[in-house]
């Protein structure tokens, strides 16, 4: 029952490569005036964002075009490009949709509020941390309260540079370490041999498990998905 309803979700939630779409503001250019203005907002979402998801769009489909010719002499190049516009969009969306026009948000949930004076110590002090962590932090930059799923609580984490690591939201299923000291002392300067090899090592029902798993983590990017 529970699994069905996990596949259901996950087909519905699918999306093709180059497939991905700008979301709606949840609400009007002058919702969130004087804070931001309309036009800052208007430019932001429909150009910058939207720049994001064209760009996801491209590289997305160049992968593709690789994976089908086997041609991967611009795999570095595409895999960052996924990195930062997929970053850049998932951080978008779930930056419009937890605002909302001033003095309709409310107050800090029960579970967020025990949840941050449990790790944080207090609410204030959260606050304090974030702000700082905000206003300190370069380039393409977020401040980022996440909720870390293999240590079960939360953290306050910034992105530099969004693109760096990640496209925030996902959930590590397979890794390989090719840092030199996971490999260096058997294979010296032959990464691709110890990379050819690897792949001997996988454990597959433990990346079947963390898949299913993981397919409880969702991460949604508008305010109705689901
Ligand atoms: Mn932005």
């Amino acid at each position: 029952m529970f699994e069905g309803v996990v596949l259901k979700l996950q087909h519905f939630m699918t999306i093709p490569p180059g497939q991905h779409k700008l979301p709606p503001l949840p609400y009007p250019y002058d919702a969130l005036e004087p804070i931001i203005s309309s036009t800052l907002l208007q430019i932001h979402h429909d150009r910058h964002h939207k720049a994001y998801v064209d760009g996801l769009n491209k590289a997305e489909l160049e992968t593709a075009k690789s994976r089908q010719s086997k041609d991967f002499s611009l795999i570095k190049h595409w895999e960052r490009e996924l990195a930062f516009h997929g970053s850049g969009h998932i951080l978008h969306s779930i930056y419009w949709t937890i605002m909302a026009p001033r003095g309709m948000g409310g107050q800090p949930g029960r579970r967020t509020q025990n949840l941050i004076a449990n790790y944080f110590g207090s609410f204030p002090a959260f606050k304090e941390q974030f702000s700082a962590a905000a206003v300190d932090v370069e380039a393409s930059g977020w401040a980022i309260l996440v909720w870390n799923s293999s240590w079960r609580r939360l953290e306050i984490l910034t992105a530099e540079k969004h693109q760096d690591l990640t496209q925030w939201g996902s959930i590590p299923i397979l890794v390989l370490d090719v840092w030199e000291h996971a490999y260096y002392l058997d294979y010296q300067n032959r990464r691709k041999d110890y990379v050819d090899a690897w792949w001997q090592l996988v454990n597959w029902y433990e990346v079947e498990r963390r898949l299913l798993l993981a397919m409880g983590g969702l991460t949604p990017l508008t305010l109705n998905n689901f």
